[in-house]
């Protein structure tokens, strides 16, 4: 089987903010597509390990975010690249609350989807919400940005030293370290779940 055969599907890039207990959280997601109309329904996939997956089993609702052009590798950084368990992703980063009073970054998104979960999935490595659109609004004329945009245009490409030899990959994510040269393009991080475009080389000493 050629896994590289399902990077030809394409994809968005949204922050999923939820909120549960009196503390909101956000990760990012690629995967959100409407499912059904009449009522508007759309399901989105997140990873098992992820707070905010926990975090939406708990509240029941979540509000997607649509990236748009405008989007930095700052911002998938502060909401991608770190824990909700270890920092407040939104202490510097503006937001605003839906009506179910989940947080949603108020620059560089296009469209603001509010869903209230109607089903839950649990496909191993992650889960698929299926919910219930309550409320969407345009927040800008800005085109959204597509998963591929994101891994060409904006996100840096590794420095990959030639001079030194390579015996591993590190995670960014989670620090999880694969040991080999070769890291598979279709490595998939067996603790966070994040592709082998998030694993920085490990050199020899
Ligand atoms: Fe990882």
């Amino acid at each position: 089987m050629d896994n590289s055969a399902l990077f030809s599907l394409q994809y968005g890039v949204f922050v999923l903010g939820t909120h549960f207990d009196g503390k909101i959280n956000a990760c990012i997601t690629n995967t959100c597509f409407q499912a059904a109309n009449d009522p508007v329904r759309i399901a989105v996939s997140v990873i098992n390990s992820n707070l905010t997956c926990e975090m939406i089993k708990q509240s029941g609702t979540f509000a997607l975010s649509v990236l748009d052009s405008r989007c930095t590798f700052e911002t998938i950084k502060n909401f991608g690249y770190q824990s909700g368990r270890n920092v407040n992703k939104f202490a510097e980063f503006p937001y605003s609350l839906d009506d179910f009073g989940n947080p949603y970054p108020t620059k560089e998104i296009c469209a603001l989807l509010s869903g209230k979960v109607v089903k839950s999935v649990d496909l191993g490595t992650h889960t698929l919400f299926i919910a219930e659109v309550a409320d969407a609004k345009m927040l800008s004329r800005s085109n959204p940005i597509t998963y591929m945009g994101y891994q060409k245009v904006i996100k840096p490409k590794p420095v990959v030293s030639t001079e030194k030899k390579i015996v591993g990959w590190r995670c960014k994510i989670c620090g999880y370290v694969y040991n080999g040269a070769e890291l598979p393009t279709d490595f998939i991080c067996p603790l966070c779940g994040h592709p082998a475009s998030d694993f920085d080389p490990v050199y020899e000493q």
